[in-house]
């Protein structure tokens, strides 16, 4: 019972103020050692925390250890992931379901769950769009009994943060209904064709639900629909969306912490593996999944900010810049999107291209143990100089000699380019893989 024991201590910690620094000291090291997550207790378990010293410095002022910290446990989950190419699905619809009953007041999360939620929720639709830009959200909330549609699904990120920007129309009140919330995230989904993705991330925070009728029926549609139900809870498990999680072929986690509520929900953004692939594990592989269907997509012709104004197809409003759908010449204000009169998905290039990285990631880096005699003397990017001298005490994962290497074409790449190379470019600078 580790955790207990963590809490003993912050208790003795509280009583007694000479102690106090002891205990936070005792234990910070020991959380150091480890994943923070994963050591750290509930919030309703811990004593309050002193913002500065979350945040580490070494013996020699140096912020060093905090960055590293941060930069391993990036490199672990990419380790975890499967490195081969997996069928997923690019052009996603994603309905976020967001909990506004009386529970989200609950001081537990600073400031409060609500405020969390909006703040977290924001970042996650900006990250979510960045990822997939052929995507489209729509938001759902939940409060006094019933489901409230708060933003139509859209591919535009900036409406959807539109939607959740006024904190005051969002106002917590009430019980949340669970299943009226999910048939209207679901309504507004069926029409969807076959090769998009349907999601629900639901960020719940209650431990009660009222319903109008039995949820297993929507669960039971859910499934047969093909609905994916993602749950993020922020105070305990219930069965019923461990059941939805479960059946649906979602997430399910429990916030133990701020921190760890924003990790359960960025692990949502990329794009969910294809269920049913068979084993065969390989893009455009048979074995039981569905065969690859072509879908028509064009692509739109941009007009200038100077262009003569006219009629936009999807707001009827006078502007000048604006997209030509291809088939119809009808404009559009925005890309992605359907088609307003003829209904063909019309999308940018760079837009498809963007999405492709999550079919063909580039390959994780090895840290090496010792620099190979005649190898480079600088990063193969930034060609910054690595470290002629092995650094004392580096954690697992970490390389001593601060290099990187690339399993297709032997470059050796600095700690910061393996991140940045990774998380943003998508391609090894290297191979061009
Ligand atoms: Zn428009
Ligand atoms: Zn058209
Ligand atoms: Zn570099
Ligand atoms: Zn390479």
């Amino acid at each position: 019972m580790a955790i207990d024991s963590d809490s003993d201590m912050d208790d003795a910690g509280l009583r007694s103020k000479k102690s106090k620094g002891k205990a936070a000291e005792k234990k910070r090291d020991k959380g150091k050692a480890k994943e923070t997550a994963e050591t750290l207790a509930y919030t309703w378990e811990a004593s309050y925390t002193r913002s500065w010293d979350t945040v580490q410095e070494d013996e020699s002022g140096s912020l060093q250890g905090a960055v590293e910290d941060w930069v391993v446990r990036a490199r672990r989950k990419r380790l975890l992931a499967p490195s081969a190419a997996i069928r997923r699905t690019i052009i996603r619809h994603l309905v976020l379901l967001l909990d506004l009953s009386s529970a989200m007041v609950d001081r537990d999360m600073r400031p409060t769950r609500f405020d969390l939620m909006l703040q977290y929720a924001r970042e996650f639709i900006v990250e979510w769009f960045d990822q997939n830009p052929l995507g489209q959200i729509g938001v759902v909330g939940m409060r006094a009994g019933v489901g409230e549609r708060i933003c139509e699904m859209t591919g535009n990120p900036q409406d959807v943060l539109k939607s959740i920007s006024e904190r005051h129309r969002l106002e917590p009140q009430g019980e949340p209904s669970l299943q009226n919330a999910i048939e209207m995230a679901r309504s507004s989904m069926s029409h969807l064709p076959t090769h998009s993705s349907r999601e629900i991330v639901l960020i719940f925070g209650s431990l009660t639900t009222c319903d109008p009728g039995d949820i297993h029926d929507t669960l039971d549609t859910c499934v047969r629909q093909k609905i994916r139900v993602s749950v993020v809870a922020l105070a305990a498990e219930m069965k019923i969306c461990r059941e939805f999680c479960d059946r649906t072929g979602g997430q399910f986690g429990v916030a133990l912490n701020e921190g760890h509520f924003r990790d359960i929900l960025f692990e949502l953004v990329p794009p969910p593996a294809q269920r049913g692939g068979g084993g065969s594990g390989t893009v455009g592989g048979a074995g039981g999944a569905p065969s690859a269907d072509l879908m028509m997509m064009g692509f739109p012709t941009r007009l200038p900010d100077t262009a003569p104004p006219s009629l936009c197809a999807c707001h009827g409003e006078l502007r000048s810049a604006g997209f030509l759908c291809p088939r119809c010449m009808s404009k559009v204000c925005d890309v992605p999107t359907d088609c307003d009169v003829c209904g063909m998905m019309i999308v940018s290039s760079p837009h498809l291209a963007r999405s492709y990285h999550h079919l063909f990631p580039v390959r994780p880096y090895a840290a090496m143990g010792t620099a190979d005699r005649g190898a480079r003397v600088a990063c193969y990017a930034c060609a910054r100089a690595f470290p002629t001298a092995p650094a004392g005490n580096t954690s697992e994962g970490m390389s001593p000699v601060g290099r990187y290497r690339c399993p297709e074409c032997k470059c050796d790449f600095c700690s910061e380019c393996d991140v940045f190379i990774h998380d943003v470019v998508h391609a090894c600078p290297g191979c061009g893989r």
